[in-house]
């Protein structure tokens, strides 16, 4: 057990910390009131690397793990970017490269992959539906086979950078849930080319994170080839496994990194602002504990979810990698959602004012609570899988 950086994962490290001091809070900060997207961040990300970070070298990426992917997330959100950094990573790394680089035929690999490593190619991934969010073998879209297309109906909501994505990544039924032999039968994921005329897409109006718009999606009789089916047929529910996994363990990696953020804010104004006599407010020991407490849980958080992504990497059974997956990001949760509240307790008043960012983290940390999974449905996992103990809900 090494728990030392290699060299390469220092330079990793490094370069995110390069990237997130040119694109720090003050840039976020402009960028989500108007709306608007990273561009300039999205071209240095590329420029980097980060975008094929873990894309195999034969399709022009960097071949590396996930932990990799994790250590440039993590660094990316602590050292200015919050949310933003691993956000953009992941919407196309794990959701484009990482479904496909698994799942993915041949000729998929070779359509999106070199497109992804350049930057070139967003993905996005439809997976919520109005009727299922925690419950995702509820998805009620489906796909039927005509002839030799696929034809696609359904609607999806929340779907993260559909607005502007060259690849979309859709959950669908393609055996109805009483036709198929068990419940996590019959799901089969396609990959769609957008933007389409039959695929419509619609922005949600949100609470944060609006440097990136998230969208309520609709398939009108979309048809696809054959070809945009990710085999096999009908398991999708097992494929979709490794990105649902991988996702949060990215969430995780941005939970702690946005916690640092905070903390190291909170810190330096705590040391220069003073309320009464000469003494700092960091001195006082009400304001410390919760961030020290939340800061040593988030160091345990990140060896847990490091602990996740080498089982990931070296292939493990995903009943391991999903324990470890679900209990860091449990506790990342919890903790960061602490971290960042006692940091805008630290600022008071000012802790609300736009210009000193905490509140636009406070947004941002809060999502962490809802998505990719829920924390009930978190605890849900480590009870049922880890704990054994019986289920509830059906
Ligand atoms: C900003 C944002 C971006 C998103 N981006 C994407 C995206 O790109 N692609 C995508 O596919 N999805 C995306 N999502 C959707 C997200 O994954 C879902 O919102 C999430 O999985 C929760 O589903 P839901 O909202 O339907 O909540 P529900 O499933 O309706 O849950 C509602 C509440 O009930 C609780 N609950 C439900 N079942 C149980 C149970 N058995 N035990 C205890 N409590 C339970 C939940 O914990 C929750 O508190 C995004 C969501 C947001 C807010």
């Amino acid at each position: 057990m090494d728990f030392n950086f290699t060299e390469e994962q220092k330079m990793i490290a490094n370069t995110a910390k390069k990237i997130a001091r040119d694109f720090g809070p003050e840039y976020w900060r402009h960028k989500e009131e108007k709306g608007e997207f990273g561009e300039e961040f999205w071209k240095a990300i590329s420029e980097a690397g980060f975008i094929g970070i873990i894309i195999p070298e034969e399709y022009g990426g960097s071949g590396k793990g996930t932990v990799e992917l994790f250590i440039a997330m993590e660094e990316l959100a602590a050292n200015g970017c919050g949310m933003a950094g691993p956000w953009y990573i992941l919407i196309t790394e794990i959701f484009g490269a990482l479904s496909i680089i698994k799942h993915g035929s041949e000729e998929q690999k070779e359509k999106y992959l070199p497109g992804i490593a350049k930057g070139e190619i967003e993905f996005c991934m439809a997976l919520t539906e109005p009727d299922a969010g925690s419950n995702t073998l509820n998805t009620r879209t489906t796909a039927k086979k005509q002839g030799n297309e696929w034809v696609i109906e359904g609607n999806k909501t929340f779907i993260s950078g559909a607005d502007r994505a060259k690849g979309m990544l859709i959950i669908t039924r393609t055996t109805p849930k009483e036709k198929a032999p068990k419940k996590t039968l019959g799901l089969s994921l396609f990959l769609a080319d957008l933007p389409h005329e039959l695929i419509e897409v619609r922005p949600i109006p949100k609470h944060g994170i609006n440097y990136s718009h998230s969208c309520d999606v609709s398939f009108n009789s979309l048809r696809l080839p054959e070809s945009a089916l990710m085999p096999p047929q009908d398991m999708g529910w097992y494929s979709i496994l490794d990105t649902l996994n991988t996702e949060r363990m990215s969430f995780t990696a941005a939970a702690i990194g946005i916690a640092r953020l905070a903390i190291s804010k909170a810190t330096a104004y705590s040391k220069q602002r003073k309320v009464f006599s000469d003494v700092p407010i960091g001195s006082y020991q009400a304001l410390q504990f919760p961030l020290a407490e939340a800061y040593a849980a988030l160091e345990a958080a990140k060896l847990l979810n490091f602990k996740a992504a080498l089982l990931f990497d070296n292939g493990a059974d995903r009943a391991a990698i999903g324990a470890a997956a679900n209990m860091a990001k449990a506790v990342a949760v919890e903790n960061a959602t602490k971290a960042v509240y006692w940091a805008m307790q630290v600022f008071g008043g000012y802790g609300y004012a736009k210009e000193y960012d905490v509140e636009r983290w406070w947004r941002e940390i809060n999502l962490i609570r809802l998505a990719p999974v829920t924390q009930q449905m978190t605890l849900n996992y480590i009870g049922e899988h880890v704990l054994g103990m019986p289920k509830a809900y059906f």
